[in-house]
């Protein structure tokens, strides 16, 4: 077997040795195992991650859940604290917070559904523990070191997504912050990277797909996609899910809302219910090409 000595353009021998010894792979087996609620990570399951980018309203949520989980979803996403671009608020565009975590943990209730939702103050950390499954670390805070090692305390599973303008190794670095904490159920996240030009102006990413092999070829660590946030923009959320699958993602988050129209915030890329229903088969299928499974079919 060939081996990549030095794999990625930023990341050296010695990173992986001293700068993220616990993040980096301890051998060509070595990958990492965890469950959450009974869900494996990073093995043959690819765990689906699905729900409305705000938790908008108890209803919404209640509603989504039903229907991400009858088309086999495993994780209900939503957040009610959230890193909205603008300090502008209308009635629809206000972040729920503390009332959307309760909305989130009826909709746990009511499904069963393991829950993910982003913290962005450690102040909020205990109340939003005691609803939820994985902790979101925002792109936005992926170099708050500070927050990432107080979530990492927690001892919750956490997600951390890749900053937009992070390099390989800045995004392991995050990582090693939450191991060092002793925290081994680390979800690592890409979610698209700025680039100067995309296809269309209103594009605001690119999904970096080429940094899930990249990633795999460092790092034990499981290693999900948001196509979601990557596109901005519904037609490509489905082919960039299925290529996502194919490039050997370990999950996918993927934002679903009743009215994808109407949703509160970036109403462009949320996929409805029938969609998500057929993609959920699609991606099945991809999977099973990689020996892997979606659905229990
Ligand atoms: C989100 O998942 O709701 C979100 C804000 O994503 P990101 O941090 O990737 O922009
Ligand atoms: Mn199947």
């Amino acid at each position: 077997m060939i081996q990549n000595k030095a794999p990625g353009k930023d990341v050296s021998i010695e990173d992986m040795a001293e700068k993220f010894p616990l993040a980096s792979k301890k051998n060509n087996t070595h990958f990492s195992n965890f469950d959450v609620g009974g869900i494996p990570f990073g093995g043959s399951l690819i765990p689906i991650m699905a729900g409305p980018n705000m938790v908008e309203n108890e209803r919404l949520i209640v509603e989504t859940a039903i229907n991400v989980k009858k088309a086999g979803a495993h994780f209900l996403r939503g957040g009610a604290f959230k890193p909205l671009s603008f300090p502008y608020r209308s009635d629809k565009y206000t972040e729920t917070r503390e009332e959307g975590i309760r909305w989130l943990g009826i909709a746990k209730k009511e499904t069963g559904l393991g829950i993910i939702t982003e913290v962005m103050e450690e102040k909020y950390l205990d109340l939003i523990c005691e609803v939820t499954d994985i902790l979101q670390i925002g792109a936005r805070n992926m170099q708050n070191y500070p927050l990432i090692s107080a979530a990492a305390k927690t001892k919750k599973p956490l997600m951390i997504k890749r900053h937009f303008g992070a390099s390989l190794r800045d995004w392991l670095g995050a990582a090693e912050y939450a191991l060092y904490e002793g925290n081994e159920k680390i979800i690592l996240c890409e979610r698209g990277v700025t680039v100067p030009h995309t296809h269309r102006d209103s594009s605001r990413f690119l999904l970096d797909l080429q940094v899930v092999p990249a990633a795999k070829e460092i790092t034990h660590l499981p290693i999900a996609v948001d196509p979601s946030h990557a596109t901005f923009w519904r037609p490509w959320v489905a082919p960039m899910s299925l290529a996502s699958v194919a490039a050997g993602a370990d999950s996918i988050m993927l934002e679903v809302h009743p009215d994808p129209e109407n949703s509160a915030v970036d109403p462009l890329q949320p996929i409805d219910f029938d969609s998500f229903t057929k993609l959920m088969r699609s991606m099945d299928k991809v999977a099973h090409i990689n020996g892997k499974h979606i659905l229990n079919v």
